[in-house]
């Protein structure tokens, strides 16, 4: 027998009303609470909006910041380096936040648009979001956002001008958040306003 769960907001019981099967955190369109979908219940999580640059704004997507840091333990390129371990060496000595797309995004995708606030470190102003402003669902759960951060120092390390051999890293986070970031569409990808 199908399960029929009532999805209602725990802050104000307004109807909650995910778009996709695979929705893990969803606005409520009544309080703006960002609830999040377990099947051990139903939860009201933090989220902050980031502050736009621009006025044009169309979507507030979710976005994990982990706070941490990446060791490289062991990394082999074929007929040297090229200086490619020097950069790498200071990449991952100033990467102190890690960045993982929480929309609904093909991988490959998802897996640029990491990589591109991963090297980018921004700072995300917070501001008090107002009534137009509702982060769009998530479906990405932190646990699964891990999964893709290794995919995402993988192919950083992988685009090097050299030939990447062999690779052995962790990744050491001790916290994380979820933002709701400013954004418009720009070709079939996005353009992110959060100024630098
Ligand atoms: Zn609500």
């Amino acid at each position: 027998m199908m399960q029929l769960i009532a999805l209602k907001c725990p802050t104000c019981g307004q109807n909650l009303k995910p778009q996709s099967n695979e929705a893990v955190v969803v606005s409520c369109g009544g309080c703006k609470t960002a609830v999040s979908l377990h099947q051990s219940g139903l939860k009201a999580i933090n989220v902050q909006y980031a502050a736009s640059s621009s006025n044009k704004v169309e979507a507030w997507l979710p976005l994990w910041v982990f706070t941490g840091k990446v060791n490289i333990k062991r990394r082999e390129s074929q007929g040297g380096s090229k200086g490619a371990d020097k950069d790498a060496a200071k990449l991952w000595s100033s990467v102190q936040r890690l960045f993982v797309p929480a929309w609904q995004e093909p991988v490959q995708q998802a897996r640029a648009i990491g990589s591109q606030f991963v090297v980018r470190q921004p700072a995300f102003k917070m501001s008090e979001p107002t009534d137009d402003m509702l982060m769009t669902e998530a479906t990405v759960t932190p646990e699964d956002g891990l999964k893709l951060l290794d995919f995402i120092v993988l192919s950083l390390e992988a685009d090097r001008k050299d030939w990447l051999e062999d690779l052995q890293f962790e990744i050491q986070t001790t916290g994380h958040e979820l933002w709701a970031i400013p954004a418009r569409r720009k070709g079939s990808s996005w353009e992110f306003l959060v100024g630098k």
